[in-house]
């Protein structure tokens, strides 16, 4: 045993890990072995680096809720063994992913880190090994013998994120992510400068993980447009079993304030509905009753979102869901920060 930070990298599946089939020229996902023989440099690093992969690698399209907790369940089982994880996965729904992994483990005492690339590794121009290699590097930092990172971050491209305050912004830029809301953790530059100040801090370190693996799906992001129809609305309200909504209001959280839609609305929360206000604002945040378009949603009973993402938001009711709590400590919760995916007090 050597006294290097011992890091597992968990590969789920994305570019990062692909290659083309020239018959089809299309990008399929490949055996993870080779990942490591791709970058010999990993072995350069001062720690040790055991890997595990899906055993059948997804597309982070194919990513769904039990796929959430395969990798929570590989988390939990190696949890003592590793001082830090890395966990790869495609980008495109890596901050859904990364967000409700979060939510998933509470009274997280390490890091671990999503990262994925835009190119595939084995690409001449690939932001592949930056990602990874840095990645690595941000799971095993320790300062007097403690990890840095105590929480679930996103690394992209220079930057490490709070997972749940990212959103991928592009599909062709090396800078696939923003958290418009919440500064970047650490940038990697000549060095790897943490902002320590904005770190997670673990609230007591003497609490055990907790870890929760059951999610509730029966939920959905209904984003408003100009000229959405009453049926359409209707529709989704009525869908069977739903339990939750994402609802995209625009700008500071306004919505149409007609009768009809807020009755539809009031129907759904009456029948034990969550409904989450959300803006489509890239940036900024909800203030219910700003504007005379909010305050009918906030009397009927509406969740205030804040400043939450929408792939936070989603994850965080599909977590919060299985609690079983009452209306009041359902909005309780929803509304204030658990693991730093919202602010939780403004100055206006
Ligand atoms: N389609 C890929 C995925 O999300 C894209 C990526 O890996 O960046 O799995």
């Amino acid at each position: 045993m050597t006294n290097k930070p011992n890091i597992l990298l968990l590969y789920t599946g994305g570019t990062i890990g692909m290659i083309k089939d020239y018959k089809t020229n299309a990008l399929k996902a490949f055996d993870f072995s080779q990942i490591i023989d791709k970058i010999p440099e990993l072995q350069q690093l001062n720690c040790n680096i055991k890997s595990i992969s899906f055993d059948e690698p997804i597309d982070s399209s194919n990513m769904n809720a039990k796929y959430y907790s395969d990798i929570v369940n590989i988390i939990e089982n190696n949890y003592k063994k590793f001082d830090g994880f890395v966990v790869l996965t495609g980008s495109d729904t890596m901050s859904y992913t990364s967000s409700a992994i979060s939510f998933m483990l509470e009274n997280l005492q390490k890091p671990i880190i999503f990262t994925g690339s835009q190119l595939p590794i084995g690409d001449l121009r690939t932001d592949a090994k930056e990602n990874l290699i840095t990645s690595i590097e941000v799971a095993s930092a320790k300062k007097n013998g403690v990890s840095v990172i105590t929480e679930v971050c996103l690394y992209f491209e220079y930057k490490l994120y709070r997972a749940n305050r990212t959103t991928k912004i592009s599909s062709e830029q090396f800078e696939a992510f923003t958290s418009m809301n919440f500064p970047p953790l650490a940038e990697s530059g000549v060095h790897l400068k943490f902002d320590d100040h904005l770190i997670e801090k673990s609230k007591n370190k003497d609490n055990k993980l907790i870890v929760r693996k059951k999610l509730v799906d029966e939920v959905v992001i209904l984003k408003l447009f100009p000229g959405i129809s009453r049926q359409v609305v209707e529709s989704i309200l009525n869908i069977p079993g739903l339990k939750g909504v994402v609802l995209e209001t625009y700008g500071a959280g306004n919505a149409p304030n007609s009768g009809v839609f807020i009755s539809l609305l009031k129907n759904a929360i009456d029948k034990g509905i969550k409904i989450i206000n959300v803006t489509q604002c890239k940036s900024g945040n909800v203030i219910m009753g700003h504007y005379d378009t909010s305050l009918m949603l906030r009397d009927i009973g509406v969740i205030n979102g804040r400043d939450i993402t929408t792939e936070s938001a989603i994850a965080k009711l599909m977590y919060l869901l299985d609690k079983k709590l009452s209306i009041n400590d359902f909005k309780k919760y929803f509304e204030k920060s658990l693991r730093g995916e919202l602010t939780d007090k403004y100055h206006f």
